[in-house]
C-alpha cells in the first residue's frame, strides 16, 4: 500500500491547505466557531496496522455527523435491519443535512435516511439502555472498541453549546414524535444526541475506525469481529450514497471512497480492504464538508487509485 509515504503526505497537506481561505468554520454551534480554519491533519491507517500521518494529529475533533454512522452501526447490532428501517429510510435526499423539507415525502412519514439529522435522531432514539447515561456509555464503549482507545469521551463544552442552540433539531424531534417514530422526551433525546455529536478523538482514532469498516468490521490487530459484516456493509453503503451531505454524488465521482463528514471539519473514510483515513480540516465548503479535507482526499484518491468504482 503506497499511501504511507510521509513526505508525500506532508506535501499533499500543504497543497490542500492553500484552499482554507475559501472555506468557513461552522459557527451555528458556537463552540465550533473557535476552530482554526488553517488547521489540516490526516492519518492513514493501513490494513497491515501501520499509521502514517501529517499535520498536528494530536488535535481532537468532535465527531458531529460522523457519529451518525457509529450510532447506526450500534442500533443495527442492537435491533437488526428490519426494526431500524421501519423507522428510517435508505434513500439519499439531495437536501442539506438539517433540512425539514422532505419529512412528509414518505408515507407513513419517516426520515429518508439515517445521515440527515431527522434520521440520525431516530437512530439515536433506538440506542438501547435504561437512561441517557447508560445509552451514552454503551455508545462510547462501542466507539472505544472500534478506535482501540479507552480514553475516548465527549466534550462537555461542545455538547452544552449545541444543546443550548439546537432549535431546528428540536423541531425535527417534535415532528418525529408527532408521527410516532420516537416516543421519548425530546429534551432527553437532545441531551443524548448532542453528547453523541460531541464525542471527540484524534485523526488517528478516526482512521482506525475507518479501517475497521474497510476490513468489513474486523479489528486490524486482533482480527476480532467488532461488528457483523452486514452492518459494516450497510454503513459503507450509506457513506457512499449520503455520507458527504448533498455533495455525495460529486464526491463519489471525484473521489469514490466511502466517507462520512461532520461540520467540525472531520472526515472518516474507509478504503475497502486497504486503509482507514481520518482527516481534520475545519474550513468548510458551502455544503458543510471540510474543503481542505476533500481536496486532500481527492489528491490521495487520484494518486493511489483509491476509488472503489
Ligand atoms: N451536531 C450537528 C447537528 O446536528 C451535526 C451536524 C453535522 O455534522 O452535519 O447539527
Amino acid at each position: 500500500m503506497p499511501v504511507y509515504n510521509k513526505e508525500e503526505l506532508v506535501r499533499f497537506v500543504e497543497e490542500a491547505k492553500q484552499y482554507a481561505r475559501y472555506g468557513k468554520v461552522a459557527d451555528y454551534i458556537p463552540a465550533l466557531g473557535k476552530a482554526n480554519p488553517n488547521e489540516l491533519s490526516i492519518a492513514v491507517y493501513t490494513a497491515d496496522g501501520k499509521v502514517v500521518d501529517a499535520g498536528d494529529v494530536t488535535v481532537k475533533v468532535t465527531l458531529q455527523s460522523i457519529s451518525k454512522i457509529l450510532a447506526l452501526a450500534l442500533v443495527l447490532i442492537d435491533r437488526g435491519e428490519d426494526e431500524v428501517f421501519r423507522k428510517v429510510g435508505m434513500e439519499p435526499t439531495g437536501d442539506p443535512f438539517n433540512s425539514i423539507a422532505k419529512l412528509e415525502e414518505v408515507q407513513p412519514s419517516k426520515p429518508l435516511n439515517p445521515m440527515i439529522n431527522a434520521g440520525a435522531l431516530a437512530v439515536t432514539h433506538m440506542i438501547r439502555g435504561r437512561s441517557v447515561e447508560e445509552r451514552l456509555e454503551r455508545l462510547l464503549a462501542f466507539i472505544r472498541r472500534l478506535a482501540g482507545n479507552e480514553q475516548i469521551t465527549y466534550s462537555e463544552e461542545v455538547a452544552q453549546s449545541e444543546f443550548e442552540t439546537a432549535f431546528l433539531n428540536r423541531s425535527l424531534c417534535y415532528f418525529l414524535k408527532q408521527h410516532g417514530i420516537i416516543d421519548e422526551d425530546v429534551e432527553e433525546l437532545m441531551d443524548l444526541y448532542t453528547k453523541q455529536c460531541a464525542v471527540e478523538m484524534t485523526c488517528i482514532d478516526l482512521a482506525r475506525i475507518g479501517l475497521v469498516f474497510a476490513l468489513d468490521g474486523r479489528d486490524p490487530h486482533s482480527g476480532e469481529l467488532l461488528m457483523p459484516l452486514d452492518v459494516a456493509r450497510i454503513c459503507k453503503t450509506f457513506m457512499v450514497t449520503c455520507g458527504m451531505y448533498n455533495a455525495s454524488g460529486e464526491f463519489a465521482i471525484k473521489i469514490g471512497i466511502p466517507a462520512k463528514s461532520g461540520v467540525s471539519g472531520g472526515i472518516l473514510a474507509a478504503v475497502p480492504g486497504r486503509c482507514g483515513i481520518g482527516i481534520f480540516g475545519p474550513a468548510l465548503d458551502d455544503k458543510g464538508n471540510s474543503l481542505t479535507g476533500v481536496k486532500l482526499l481527492e489528491r490521495l484518491s487520484k494518486t493511489y487509485s483509491l476509488s472503489i468504482f
